[in-house]
């Protein structure tokens, strides 16, 4: 099993073998590329955009796909994905990653808000023209943004999703069978606060392994480093070496914060002897590569 970061600094760091670098966030804010890194993109959720322009923002009955809307619950303000000038610029974006020495492009929030978005003008009437329902048609529209957002890319492309493996397609119109022929791997973001209690982390991983037809990673969040929650994290990944993953994402401020991690592992000598004990062997093997560079 591979190891690696997220991380908001353009940094890579010893002793990981993936390296994730957000460049394009939820809150419009939109950096130069990561060299030699996997540069990923937050494609449909703006919130600086929207501000500037409130009418490119999804709707429902239940009103705009905005975090401030208590009718619903989304995490972030979303775009429509059929406006064609706010693609435009996702596009072009991710075709100018695409020129430097990168090693590929994820892509993240690249879907529909929720089951009942998109019902502007623009997203009926095109579902209108398609001669598909509502769930196919709304797939269809991801599936075909992601083929043309692939055109584009040199080197591994991967998506993120919404930790749903049941349903994705009904809800965002992720097509995980379709997709899966589009990307090299699948990029599955368990994020939370502490892994204190960690079985549906657990859970998700092994319905994620099962239900997709390409390698899977999985990222756990890393930036809170108090001394219970990183041994409940490390416990967390060392449990998920035990799955059929690609590899393990430890998301970070910055590098030395995912130094911080390696080095708490290396030192924990309580914790190196619970692996021993339960046999985590690729858990050790990980380990004791970290203690010889920290
Ligand atoms: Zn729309």
């Amino acid at each position: 099993m591979k190891v690696g970061i997220v991380t908001y600094t353009p940094e890579k760091v010893e002793g990981f073998d993936l390296h994730v670098y957000y460049a394009k966030w939820a809150d419009g804010s939109v950096f130069p590329v990561a060299k030699e890194m996997q540069n990923d993109v937050t494609c449909f959720c703006d919130a600086r955009a929207i501000r500037e322009d409130p009418s490119i923002v999804a709707v429902s009955k239940n009103g705009p796909a905005l975090r401030k809307n208590r009718k619903i619950n989304v995490p972030f303000d979303f775009v429509c994905p059929t406006n064609p000038e706010y693609k435009a610029k996702v596009l072009d974006y991710i075709e100018g990653l695409s020129r430097e020495n990168i090693e590929g492009v994820t892509l993240n929030l690249y879907h529909f808000p929720e089951e009942e978005f998109c019902v502007c003008s623009r997203c009926v009437s095109l579902w209108q023209q398609s001669g598909l329902n509502w769930t196919d048609w709304r797939a269809q529209t991801v599936t075909n943004f992601l083929k043309e957002a692939k055109s584009l890319v040199k080197g591994t492309f991967a998506v993120e999703m919404f930790p749903d493996p049941v349903l994705a397609k009904e809800r965002f119109g992720i097509d995980f069978e379709r997709i899966a022929e589009l990307v090299d791997y699948f990029h599955v973001p368990l994020s939370s606060r502490d892994y204190l209690t960690n079985y549906w982390v657990d859970l998700l991983a092994r319905d994620f392994v099962k239900v997709l037809k390409k390698p899977v990673v999985v990222e756990l969040s890393a930036e809170m480093l108090t001394d219970e929650k990183t041994d409940a994290l490390l416990k967390t990944v060392a449990y998920l070496s035990r799955h059929n993953l690609m590899g393990v994402l430890l998301l970070v401020h910055d590098a030395e914060n995912a130094r911080q991690v390696c080095r708490f592992a290396v030192n924990n000598s309580a914790f190196r002897e619970w692996l021993r004990k339960y046999e985590f062997t690729e858990m050790t093997r990980i380990v004791e590569n970290w203690a010889k560079l920290y």
